[in-house]
């Protein structure tokens, strides 16, 4: 069972069937117990917590799979009293790091409604596990803003065209490094303004459409920057200056 449900650093103590889950009981190995759930330190221990916890594993066919272990509490020197950490999940998480990673790879590819009906979780419990995907992601990639030089500034419209996101990518990275709600001038300074003047100095190409709310930040914050315009909005201008004459 261990190796059928990927459960690593832990032993399963038993396999039952209950209300139409599986539930498997499972302890952390002796090394990974009594440690701290936020900085993994090895801990005094303190009580039993709230006794016993599960946390949704991966389906074993149509079946929906729960661990379920103690959740003692530990004093760490820094954290103070917490729930021990466990080795198959995030600290305060309900599902196994497997299941997180499962939706986080999902929510990339299809939209959040299709992951609910299919993994079998509530709307809400997507957004907290993108949460937490994104955060530790973040805190291994390090400073995402780091030795940033061409980016690549858009909007997207989400609600029917009611509400727009403005998003920024790193050309040379190929990756999302900022987003937020609005499209103006306002919207886009906040990420300049984040950027900082030292590295808005080192931004030397911007890729954008037409938009002058665009035009104007980025003038503002990186003076050195040249813009380079998309060929859509180019060519569209060029043919109806055409027409004009
Ligand atoms: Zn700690």
């Amino acid at each position: 069972w261990g190796r059928l449900l990927g459960v690593e650093q832990a032993v399963v103590e038993s396999v039952c069937l209950d209300a139409g889950v599986v539930v498997v009981s499972v302890r952390p190995l002796r090394w990974a117990r009594g440690r701290c759930g936020v900085c993994q330190r090895r801990c005094a221990g303190y009580d039993a917590g709230r006794g016993r916890r599960r946390w949704r594993s991966l389906d074993v066919g149509v079946w929906r799979v729960f661990l379920e272990a103690d959740a003692p509490r530990v004093r760490c020197l820094v954290h103070g009293v917490v729930v021990a950490s466990v080795p198959w999940a995030r600290h305060g998480a309900g599902h196994t790091r497997q299941f997180d990673a499962l939706v986080g790879w999902l929510v990339r590819r299809m939209s959040k409604t299709a992951v609910c009906h299919l993994v079998r979780v509530g709307w809400r419990t997507v957004g907290q596990i993108v949460a937490r995907v994104v955060a530790d992601a973040d805190a291994a990639a390090g400073d995402r803003l780091a030795g940033v030089t061409r980016i690549g500034i858009d909007e997207v419209s989400y609600r029917r065209g009611h509400k727009y996101l403005t998003v920024v990518v790193d050309h040379d990275t190929r990756r999302l490094l900022w987003i937020a709600e609005g499209r103006d001038s306002a919207t886009l300074s906040q990420f300049f303004e984040l950027l900082g003047p030292d590295r808005c100095a080192k931004v030397s190409l911007v890729t954008a459409d037409g938009a002058e709310w665009i035009f104007s930040a980025v003038s503002r914050y990186c003076p050195r920057a040249r813009i380079c315009l998309d060929p859509f909005h180019v060519v569209m201008w060029a043919g109806k200056a055409l027409d004009a004459v």
